[in-house]
This record gives C-alpha cells, structure tokens and sequence, in this order.
C-alpha cells in the first residue's frame, strides 16, 4: 500500500495510533496512512478506494476485509481555516507539508511518522521522549487546541486511562475549566466518542477520570447529578461494577452490550424519576420506568444520541426490573422465555452485587434457570442472534 504510492511518486507514511502502539509493543488497533497525495491522486492509484467524510476528507481503501485510511497532508494554519466563534475548526481541509500535517495532529505521541523506506520516524515535536516518559502532551497552545475540538479534552483521559500515562501539567490544566466547550460538540459525534470511552478495556479508569476532570457532568448531566446525591452507595458502586464487568469480558475478548452498557450508566437517575413517578402520580412500577425512560433518554440525546436500536433494548432491561419480584405461577416461565431475560437477568445481578436490588431475589432467579436446566452464568449471551454482537477490534497486519 505505502509502496504502491510511492512508486506512483508520492510520499507515504504510517502515522496516529497504529505508529504510537507499535512503539509501545502494544498491538496497532488499525494504521493510517499519511500522503501528499490529494484524495483525488489517492483515488487514481487505486481502484478499491472511496473518498468519504465532509469534515475530513479522506481516501478509503480497501484490501480485501481491511479498510485503509489515507488522509492528505492537512495545513495547521488555522488562520485560514473556518472558525466558529469558539474557536472551533469547522473546516479542515487545506493541504500542507508533512511538518504542517505533524503539528496539526492532537498529541505528541500521535504525530510520530513511520517511514517504510528506510524504517525510521520522524518526529517533528517531542513525540519518541513522551513516549518513553509516558507523558501525554497536547502540541501548540493547550486551550486554543481544546477550543478548535473540545474533543481532544475527551482523547486526553482516554488515551491516559489507555496507555497509563500522564498528561503534562500544561495539558492537563484548562480540561477541568473546559468542559463545557463540549456542549457545541453534535450528540452523534459525542455518541462515537462514549463508546470509544467505555469500550476500550479501560472504562473504569476512565470514567473516574473523567469526573475527575469535570467531562462526565457534560455528556451525562442526569447521572452525575443522581451520582451527587450521598445518602446511597449504591448508585457509583453500580455504575463502577458496570465497567468493570464490561473492561473484564473486552479482556476475555468476549461481546459487550453497548446498550446494557447505556442502561447501567442512566439507571440512577432512571430509578430516581421512576420512584418519584410511582409516589407523586400513584403510577404501578412497569408504567412508572416506561415513563421516566421515555423523560430520561429524551433529556440524555440532547448531548450524547443514543440510536434507537440501543434505547429499545435498554428500555426493555430496565422494564422487566419489577417483573422479577412476581415469583410465583407460571410468571417467572413467561419472563424467561421474553428474549431479554438474559441481559435483563445480568442487570438484576449487577443491582444485587451493588446492593440495591435484594440479593435473595437474584439468588431465586439464579437457582430458577438452574431448575429449567439453564446455564445462568452464561453472561450477556445474545439469545438466539437477537442481541447485536460488538465486532472484535479486527487485527490487522501491517499494510504493505
Ligand atoms: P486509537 O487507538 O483510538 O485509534 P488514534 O490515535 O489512532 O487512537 P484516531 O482517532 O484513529 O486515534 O486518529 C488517528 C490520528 O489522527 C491520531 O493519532 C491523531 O494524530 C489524529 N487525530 C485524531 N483526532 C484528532 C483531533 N481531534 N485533533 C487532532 N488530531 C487528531
Ligand atoms: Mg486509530
């Protein structure tokens, strides 16, 4: 792939996070390629190419199940570029030099190129010794950088949770008054971030970080605000043992449930609308969730969109909760068979283990599916293909 560009006279690099796990020992998630070619030149040398993305103009291409990204060496001279009036870059998509396309990239440690001539990196900033000190350090100025994409705050906890490194003090400084830029980021954006946040085998740390930080009141304002309340334990421990059974099964390369993942985060202040509900308006349990689920998802995609086939499944989770208080009959058979015990079945779990939900009552479910000659321990398995399965992060070979 580098080759092929460079034998039709351009140059090639392989640069961002491909480049920097590489570096670290640590197995590239993907690698994207950097050029002087434009998308167009991209387009000519290969015939499996698709030019895609608004913001960012970029050549797809494919190789066989593998997808390609070569972007064109991008200009850091903002003073050209689109600005809101935050500072925000609203188009970026003026060409430069290598340096250029170096210096406008988020991180020292992101701006490392690869060579595949002659195996070298260029390093145009403090990229190599960062990466040996384990420092995360924003190029340029850090505030104007969070101001031209506040969702860089975002990168910086994740890649420090990821990698384990700090971030330098200078870096680190304008996130905790920062936050608030993130409100002007588009909730589809945001929603790519929070799973990237919270699938990376790193959730934990992370979400502590980004409270540390003062970020996680931006993308969830009604959780942080229910996490305030300190009469219970509960609600953190909920959320904290969430993440960590999603960190483990990514370790065990087993799927994870984005939307089981949603329904823990928003449950408390699910709960606490769905009580106030059933007190203030006499509502029966089921009804009161199915409301306060409709108010609390309404009020969460306002800054981080959840798609509907994530909310349908997380409605469902939370409206079977009071369901597992009927033991008797034949009710526990018909909530058996309804096909989201199972994730449904895993939250009840995780509320026992939290200490909100009566660990007897998990306890009876348990033994029940043991007595029907089920397995219960067989985790967030998808019932007979209905649930989405996360795709394994592929690996991929280094292009050629
Ligand atoms: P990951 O392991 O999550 O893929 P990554 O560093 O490769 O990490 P990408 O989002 O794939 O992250 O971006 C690739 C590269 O593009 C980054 O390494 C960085 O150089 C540059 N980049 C990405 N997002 C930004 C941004 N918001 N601002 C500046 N540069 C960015
Ligand atoms: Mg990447």
């Amino acid at each position: 792939m580098l080759y092929r560009l460079k034998k039709s006279g351009y140059q090639a690099y392989l640069v961002g996070g491909g480049v920097r796990d590489l570096l670290l020992g640590r197995e590239p998630k993907d690698f994207d390629v950097a050029t002087d070619a434009t998308p167009e030149q991209v387009k000519a040398v290969f015939r499996n190419c698709r030019l895609i993305g608004r913001r960012f103009r970029l050549a797809h291409v494919r190789f066989g199940r593998e997808i390609i990204e070569v972007a064109t060496f991008r200009s850091a001279d903002f003073g050209k570029a689109e600005q809101s009036a935050n500072g925000m870059v609203l188009d970026d998509n003026l060409y430069g030099t290598i340096e250029e396309d170096a210096l406008r990239r988020d991180f020292t440690i992101n701006a490392l190129y690869y060579n595949i001539a002659d195996f070298s990196v260029i390093d145009y900033s403090t990229g190599m010794a960062d990466l040996e000190t384990g420092l995360l350090r924003l190029l340029g100025d850090p505030e104007t950088r969070y101001r031209e994409d506040p969702v860089r705050m975002l990168r910086a906890v994740r890649f420090a949770a990821k990698l384990g490194f700090n971030i330098e003090p200078a870096t680190e400084a304008p996130i905790h008054h920062l936050g608030h830029l993130l409100e002007d980021i588009p909730p589809a954006r945001l929603f790519e971030e929070v799973l990237k946040l919270f699938i990376s085998g790193y959730a934990v740390s992370t979400f502590e970080k980004m409270r540390h930080y003062d970020l996680f009141a931006w993308l969830f304002p009604q959780t942080e605000e229910a996490l305030s309340h300190e009469e219970h334990e509960f609600p953190l421990t909920l959320v904290l043992k969430g993440l960590e059974n999603t960190d483990r099964r990514l370790a065990q390369e087993k799927p994870v449930t984005q939307a089981f993942l949603f329904a823990v985060l928003l449950w408390e202040p699910l709960r606490r609308m769905a009580e106030e509900l059933e007190r203030t308006q006499g509502l029966p349990p089921y009804a009161a969730i199915q409301q306060a689920a409709g108010l609390v998802i309404e009020r969460q995609v306002q800054r981080v969109s959840i798609p509907r086939r994530f909310t349908t499944p997380m409605r469902e989770i939370w409206g079977l909760q009071p369901r597992f208080h009927n033991t008797k009959g034949k009710r526990p058979a018909r909530l058996l068979a309804h096909p989201r015990f199972r994730a449904a079945y895993d939250f009840l779990l995780l509320r026992a283990e939290a200490g909100e939900a009566d660990p007897e009552l998990a306890t009876w479910w348990t033994r029940y599916q043991e007595s029907q000659g089920l397995d219960p321990t067989g985790g967030n398995k998808p019932a007979a293909g209905r649930r989405r399965r996360r795709r394994r992060p592929r690996k991929r070979p280094a292009p050629k």
